[in-house]
Parts: C-alpha cells; structure tokens; sequence
C-alpha cells in the first residue's frame, strides 16, 4: 500500500499515465452509475417517470436516496435564493424539516434518547417502499444514504450533545455518547431489517476534529477555537485509557484560543503566527492526541456501523461519503487515510465537486489565512495548499471562485483515492451537477460535467455518484453526465 501511494506521488506525469493505464483496463468492468435524490422529487415528479427519465438522460443505474438528514443538502427542492431548476415542481419548500423519510420501526431505537422522527415532509409517503419495487422492476439499485445532520429541537439531542473545552453542551453528536451510537446502529438496523429488498447503505459525516476546526480549516464557518470538543465524561474516559492526559489537552486548547483571538484583534504574536501556534503544539502536543480522539469517535462508529450492517446483510455494500474538506485542507486530508478505510468499508464517495469546488477552495484558503498562514498573504497559501495536495495547474485565488477547480483535479483525487485505497474498497467519486454558489461564482455547464465524469474514469474510478441531489440538477447537466458515462461503458 506504502509503495503504491508513493508511487502516485512521484509526478503528476506518473499519475497521469497510470490512470490511463488502469482506465484501459478499466473498460470492460462494469461501473457502477449513481445519482443522489430526495423524496421530494418522487413525490413532485412520478417515481416510475423519474426512474425512467435518470436512465435515459444519465445512464443511471444505482439510486442513492436519502433516508434520513435535517439538511437542505440531500432533501427537499432547490432553497432560495437559488433558481429552481428546469423540472419539479416550481415553488420553494420554505418549510422543510427533515427527518426520516422512510417509516421508521421503534423497536430499533430502544437504546437511544435520540427521538427517531418520521419527516413531516410528506405526510404518509414512505420513500423506500416506493421507490424500491419500481426501480427493481428496471434493474435500477437503490442505496439508502443517510447523513449526520440534525435540527437543534430534535427531542433528545441534548442527552447526545458534545461538551466543549469550557464545559458548555457544544451544537453537535459527540460520537461516543452512547444515545448516538445507538442512534446510528438503530438507523442501520431499521434500514436492512424493515427493507430487506435494499441493496445497501451510505452514511457521511461532514465534521473534524477540535484542533482543524479551532484553526478554521475547512471551506465552511472559520475558526471556534471557544468551541473546541470534546470534553465529555465518555471522550474523557477514553482519553484516560489512551493514556492522553485531559487537564493538559484542555489547557492546550485554551492556550490555542488565546492565540487565536489575539491574532483576529490584529496582535500578531512577536514570533508570527506559524512559530506560535507550532509551540503551542509542542508544550501541549495533547493538542493533537485529542485531535486523534475525536478521529477515533469518529472511526469507531464506522466500524460499528459496519459491524452491524454486515452481520444483517453481509453481501450488501456500505460505505462512507467523505466530506470536500479532504480536496483543501491537509489537514484533514491526512486523517482520511484511505488505506486504513479498508477494515470497514466496501466503497468510498470521495468528493470531488470540481465547479462549486473554486468557490470553496477560496473560502478555505481565507479561513485559514486569519489563522495558521496568517504570515502569508491568501494567494501564497493558495499556492501552498496547491502544493501540498498534489495539484500543480490551478488557478489564481481572482479567479477560482468563479472559474471553479479543473476535471484535472477530479482525475488526480481518483487516481490517489484508488492507489490509496484497499483493493476491497470500490472508489466512487461524488461529481457536483448545479451545487448552489454565491452570486457571480462558478455555475456548473454542461460541458463541466462531461469533462469531470471522464476525468474520474480516466482516473480508475469503479463508479461515480451524481451529486447533490436531482431536485437541483438542470437537464443538460444530467444529459451530459450521461453522454460521458456512455461513452466509458461503450469503450
Ligand atoms: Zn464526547
């Protein structure tokens, strides 16, 4: 695994030329052609005349539907102030709430305080026992796909809430609370027991650890350094029997967000930012093993999710969708070891939105340029970050957000994910169609996707997810991810 990972390293040309290599070998093996959707678009457009119009306009043949999230992402139309796309129904879903969008069965949530809500969304419309019977009936899988994402005044999340570094409830699942655990196993159980006809599971969880997110590293909310977490009795626990000594953790977070808040008045620390912060790291590199601690929460509920899924179903698929964050930050990079994924997982969506990707790349880069590279100026730490994660031919930070990432990138993050990766673990990079931007930022075209989708192939994908979900996805769009996949399949 070592040896193939460096090998990707070497040079781009090296990369280059054995990702041709291996699409050339690549031909004849089926692929796998998914597309991310909400209920709302079976309940608006038809479920036989959906299914239908995704097999003709993009080769689909694996549905990913999302079955329970509180998120704008995956369910419910296009939010304002995006423009509806050219099908559905034309009205925005101002009131969405989320939930669970199957019926859920009680019996698997004993274990948990965590209310299992059924989304109010659409009132006596189960999606799975929908859609599964009339995408069987066309040979079309369905994956339920489920993320970590909730509501404030979900009934008893707050028996499942983090404890940050001052001891408040934080606005997140600790992974370890055991209401959490059970909440996911339960979800999992619910999924494979009440719909055995499902062809199997995906789960994502967008979220890092204190340290990245006390530095602001990732494209989403900058840093919060006062938040860091967590420090509840169950994480604390198992810090002990790690042999990570809490009280020194706690005082490295403090002394991190001192840091951090003179940095945002303006005093810049006599050493410059970076010195500071790295001695920080070495007085407390508790810092760090908490980082790791956190890593582990998260790693256990894989494994558990895995554990469960596989002694319900053990011939059915799960797998993991792995946070944009990974394209930007090393940071969080270097903890998605795609090698380590092999132990408990059967596939990888790794996100590669290359159009909504500039936008994104831009706003990581100005996060962390207030924190950890505030000695640079954004447009060196761009080219750091360029560096650093392997992609040589970028643009300048004027002109990412509009322009967004090349399907060069889209090619290269396969092509390390697959090298990376276990040789039982499928590699199915998420491809952005009409993800929303700001004003004036990077729209996706068709020719966008085309490109994207045959630079994955090119770079071994086994298959690629169309993301984020069809309800904002524009028709020439979908058509031309479908003339791409078309195109690989018939090679
Ligand atoms: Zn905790």
């Amino acid at each position: 695994m070592v040896t193939r990972r460096r090998f990707v390293q070497q040079g781009a040309l090296v990369a280059a030329g054995a990702a041709l290599t291996r699409s050339r070998a690549l031909a004849a093996a089926p692929v796998m052609t998914g597309i991310q959707i909400g209920a709302v678009s079976f309940v608006d457009e038809g479920t036989d005349k959906t299914i239908d119009a995704l097999r003709e306009m993009a080769a689909v043949d694996t549905l990913f539907v999302a079955t329970f999230t509180y998120g704008r992402g995956i369910a419910g139309r296009q939010p304002k102030p995006n423009p509806l796309p050219d099908h559905g129904k034309q009205e925005y879903d101002d009131n969405f709430r989320g939930g669970i969008f199957f019926t859920p069965h009680p019996q698997y949530y004993g274990q948990t305080r965590i209310t299992p809500e059924k989304a109010p969304d659409h009132p006596g419309y189960d999606v799975l026992a929908d859609v599964l019977p009339a995408a069987h009936r066309r040979q079309v899988k369905v994956i339920a796909w489920f993320e970590d994402v909730f509501r404030k005044d979900v009934p008893g999340l707050d028996q499942a809430l983090e404890v940050d570094v001052h001891g408040q409830p934080g606005t997140r699942l600790c992974l370890r609370n055991p209401n959490t655990r059970a909440f996911w196993l339960g979800l999992v159980e619910d999924h494979l027991r009440s719909y055995p006809e499902l062809d199997g599971l995906m789960w994502g969880s967008e979220r890092q650890g204190p340290l990245n997110d006390a530095l602001g590293a990732s494209h989403g909310e900058g840093a919060r350094p006062a938040q860091s977490a967590c420090f509840c009795p169950h994480c604390r626990e198992a810090a002990r029997r790690m042999g990570i000594d809490t009280e020194r953790a706690r005082q490295g977070y403090l002394a991190l967000e001192e840091w951090l808040a003179a940095q945002a008045q303006g005093r810049k620390p006599a050493d410059g930012a970076f010195v500071t912060f790295w001695r920080i790291l070495v007085e407390q590199p508790e810092v760090l093993a908490w980082e790791r601690l956190w890593n582990e929460g998260l790693r256990d509920t894989y494994r558990d999710m895995y554990a469960r899924a596989h002694a319900l179903a053990p011939g059915k698929p799960i797998g993991w969708h792995l946070w944009h964050t990974n394209s930007f930050a090393p940071f969080y990079r270097a903890e998605q070891d795609y090698a380590a994924f092999g132990k408990y997982s059967d596939y990888l969506k790794v996100v590669m939105y290359n159009n909504c990707g500039g936008p994104r790349m831009a706003r990581y880069v100005r996060n962390v340029s207030k924190t950890l590279f505030a000695d640079l100026t954004p447009e060196e730490t761009l080219q750091l970050v360029y560096r650093i994660q392997q992609y040589p031919s970028e643009k300048p930070l004027d002109r990412i957000p509009q322009e967004g990432l090349s399907a060069e990138y889209v090619l290269r993050e396969t092509s390390r994910a697959v090298a990376g990766a276990a040789p039982n673990v499928k590699v199915w990079p998420g491809i952005d169609i009409d993800i929303p931007t700001g004003p004036g930022e990077k729209k996706t075209q068709p020719d966008d996707v085309y490109q994207a989708v045959k630079a994955a192939f090119a770079g071994g994908a086994h298959g690629v997810i169309l993301s984020r979900k069809y309800s904002e996805m524009r028709l020439d769009n979908l058509r031309a991810a479908g003339r791409a996949i078309r195109e690989v399949t018939r090679a």
